[in-house]
């Protein structure tokens, strides 16, 4: 039998800005806990933003800490099925969207490759995911990157 692959923690954004945000992004945090190979640690609250490179209805955002043996590819593979399955259309760049799930940090791996960049690239200039993210797991957030999103207006529902 092959040995079992260790659990790494990962980060993962929800968003959401399209039909019922916050009830697809509580959904999505079930279906996370329910896939095979992964494990939900830890849910931060839902919290409500404007769009900021995005056009559309406000979103509905949160993090999720889980604890995975899938690999980091896999991951992003479990991610976007569930968002296929929430009915997730790419028409245009940062076009509104009924589910988005992205890998913000994966143990402490560093990949950059075609698909999958990580930690995500821009996480530390949005307050959608610094703010959840340190909710979750503040020694994970950087404290200069925090007061660089202060200015960002965010609501915890
Ligand atoms: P942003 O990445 O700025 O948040 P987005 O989430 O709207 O934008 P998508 O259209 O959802 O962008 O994803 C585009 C591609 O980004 C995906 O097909 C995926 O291969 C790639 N990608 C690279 N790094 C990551 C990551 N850490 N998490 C999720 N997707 C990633
Ligand atoms: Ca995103
Ligand atoms: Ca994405």
């Amino acid at each position: 039998m092959p040995a079992a692959r260790p659990e790494v923690r990962a980060f993962v954004a929800l968003g959401a800005n399209l039909g019922d945000a916050a009830g697809t992004v509580q959904r999505a945090l079930q279906t996370l806990g329910d896939t095979p190979g992964l494990r939900l640690v830890k849910a931060s609250s839902l919290y409500r933003t404007a769009p900021v490179d995005a056009t559309g209805p406000d979103f509905i955002n949160a993090v999720a800490e889980v604890a995975t043996t899938l690999t980091a590819p896999d991951l992003l593979d479990a991610l976007q099925a569930i968002e296929t399955a929430e009915g997730r259309e790419r028409p245009y760049r940062n076009a509104p969207r009924t589910l988005d799930l992205d890998v913000l940090l994966y143990g402490d791996a560093r990949i950059d490759s075609p698909r999958l960049t990580v930690p995500h690239p821009r996480m530390h200039e949005r307050a959608f995911v610094l703010v959840p993210l340190a909710e979750v797991a503040p020694a994970r957030v950087d404290d200069g990157a925090a007061l660089a999103v202060r200015q960002q207006p965010i609501e915890r529902i």
